[in-house]
């Protein structure tokens, strides 16, 4: 995504496009990890040292809040964001806790049942295990292969 469609996408949020919120975002769609908020503060103050904390995380919030960041909790860390425009669903590893993505295949609706009268914006698969630097070397011998 270039400037201008970072611009417009603020815009269609009806978040006033600052140059924190630039520069926040900017960071995160050419970031191929998840980053934590002390990890992005740190990134974006690197740039421009004249954002606060506060107003990196108040951004941050406000992004989230809008649905151009996605957050991904993580238990017992701290939460870990994205703003890659692509839909993906999530690996977390039960050891390192490193987030990870995976590519997008379609998921079905839930039952209305179980969503009952909530209102539905999307729905993502979290997959949980070890990632690939942390599954035993000959893992495959427990799979039954
Ligand atoms: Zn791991
Ligand atoms: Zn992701």
């Amino acid at each position: 995504m270039d400037a201008a469609a970072i611009r417009r996408s603020l815009e269609r949020s009806r978040l006033r496009c600052t140059p924190q919120r630039y520069a926040l975002m900017a960071f995160l769609m050419q970031c191929n990890r998840h980053p934590t908020a002390a990890e992005i503060y740190e990134a974006v103050n690197r740039l421009d040292p004249r954002s606060s904390r506060a107003t990196v995380y108040n951004n941050l919030r406000d992004l989230v809040r809008a649905g151009l960041v996605r957050e991904v909790a993580v238990e017992g860390r701290a939460a870990q964001f994205d703003a890659k425009g692509m839909r993906h669903h999530h690996f977390i590893c039960d050891r390192c806790g490193n987030v990870e993505d995976i590519a997008w295949y379609d998921v079905p609706r839930p039952a209305s049942r179980a969503i009952g009268k909530r209102v539905l914006r999307e729905w993502e698969l979290i997959f949980r295990g070890l990632c690939m630097k942390c599954a035993p070397r000959r893992a495959s011998r427990f799979n039954g292969a």
